[in-house]
């Protein structure tokens, strides 16, 4: 009898012709079927969690945004209305089958313009929380242009595949937000005369993963692992969102609000200018004029801005947020069965110090916790059962901690 010839099941190939050739109950599968295998599942494994995360990023209307972000955010109501309806069409723009139109929405990225403290971080945070996508924060004023010393813009991309725990898919629907935009404007009017390398240049290699493109992306980062694998990273649906103060620019701003105020119907619009908050008046070319190279505010098209923080609203963030610093440490006492209670005259004392020390709304929580640092050392081993801050209370316990502290942190 002629000696049986194995081959494979799927695709005929005789043993010979094979690396690999595995036997089943009744069949055989050599190498290259399996590897077909693998793609095929690997593609449908893709289609699912595609499926998965579409199912999972619930479109939320741009007033449901809205809402959430008032359950975190004080006041800055013209940003959370600009930024509901940013995020709810960017990720409309995902959700939506490749369209046969050729109308092809276009990315939504964002640029908030406001002094530190006054929540952009806190905005970009809440809008990744409500919509469970990654987050990646990073900070502007590390990126240099590739071969320089500092961390090429790639890494921005580590953090968020971090972030999104190496789920490429995941990572590829998050959140980059980039702090302190505004310093790697660029330094000179001519950008000739020497090379720039934190400023424009970064500009130009942000560019590229703001318009959306394919990055290798060294998945430890940074230049210190030459011979780690690249992981391939699509940014065409991450939402970017840049933050930055633009010191100055009010004068700017202020001043192209002058030259208009000198034309046709000058006074009636210089009269309704609000000189507090100058940067309400932002426009892109606001932004060109303080050295973002024009490429970049395109591919930045939502352009909002952060009231300053008043009195009023820093009161408000002690209490209100579903996180409040007064809530969590009514939490802290509460488990230690102790009651805590703060007076109307006690918070403003602390708003009023946070102003006076100019630490705004970061202030408020190194004031609260110098406050109350003693209480929360003694008082779990005592048979207290209340604790009520009072402003009296309030002063003396600043005074004891050490408010020059404070002011040098500041
Ligand atoms: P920025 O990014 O503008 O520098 P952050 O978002 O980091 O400011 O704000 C610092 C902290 O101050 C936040 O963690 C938050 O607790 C608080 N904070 C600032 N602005 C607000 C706000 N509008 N509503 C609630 N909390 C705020």
């Amino acid at each position: 009898m002629a000696k049986e010839v194995l081959e494979c099941s799927f695709c005929g190939r005789k043993k010979a012709e094979t690396n690999l050739l595995i036997a089943g109950l009744d069949a055989h599968i050599c190498d290259k079927c399996i590897e077909q295998a693998h793609g095929i599942v690997l593609e449908e494994s893709k289609q699912d969690s595609k499926h998965e995360l579409t199912t999972e990023l619930k479109l939320r209307k741009p007033k449901a945004i809205k809402s959430f972000l008032d359950e975190y955010v004080i006041g800055q109501d013209q940003t959370k209305r600009v930024m509901s309806v940013a995020v709810y069409n960017h990720y409309k723009r995902l959700l939506q089958p490749k369209s046969k139109d050729d109308i092809e929405i276009q990315k939504s990225n964002i640029v908030m313009a406001g002094q530190t403290g006054t929540g952009k971080t806190l905005v970009a945070k809440t809008i990744a929380r409500m919509l469970n996508v990654p987050l990646a924060i990073v900070d502007a004023t590390v990126l240099t242009e590739a071969g320089y010393v500092g961390e090429d813009v790639e890494t921005i991309l580590t953090k968020l595949l971090a972030a999104a725990d190496y789920n490429v898919e995941k990572a590829e629907h998050g959140i980059v937000f980039i702090d302190e935009i505004d310093k790697i404007a660029r330094k000179s009017d001519n950008p000739s005369i020497t090379r720039d390398v934190s400023g424009e240049g970064v500009q130009q290699a942000l560019l590229k993963l703001l318009e959306g493109t394919s990055v290798n992306v060294p998945p430890k980062g940074g230049r210190k692992h030459p011979d780690q694998k690249f992981i391939e990273v699509n940014t065409e649906n991450i939402l970017f969102i840049a933050g930055g103060a633009f010191d100055g620019i009010e004068r700017n701003i202020s001043k192209r609000l002058n030259m208009q105020a000198v034309g046709y119907g000058a006074s009636k619009e210089g009269e309704g200018v609000d000189k507090e908050n100058i940067l309400k008046y932002i426009i892109p070319k606001d932004l060109k004029d303080y050295g973002l190279i024009p490429e970049i505010i395109g591919r930045l098209p939502v352009l909002t801005h952060m009231d300053p923080l008043d009195k009023a609203t820093l009161r408000r963030i002690l209490t209100e947020p579903k996180n409040a610093i007064i809530k969590q440490y009514e939490k802290l006492f509460e488990m230690d069965n102790i009651k805590f209670e703060i007076t109307d005259g006690a918070l403003d004392f602390i708003v009023e110090k946070a102003i006076e020390y100019k630490l705004g709304a970061r202030g408020l929580r190194s004031l609260c916790e110098a406050i109350l640092t003693d209480a929360m050392f003694d008082l779990p081993e005592s048979d207290e059962t209340k604790f009520k801050v009072t402003k009296s209370y309030a002063e003396k316990a600043l005074d004891k901690s050490g408010i020059r502290q404070l002011k040098a942190v500041s």
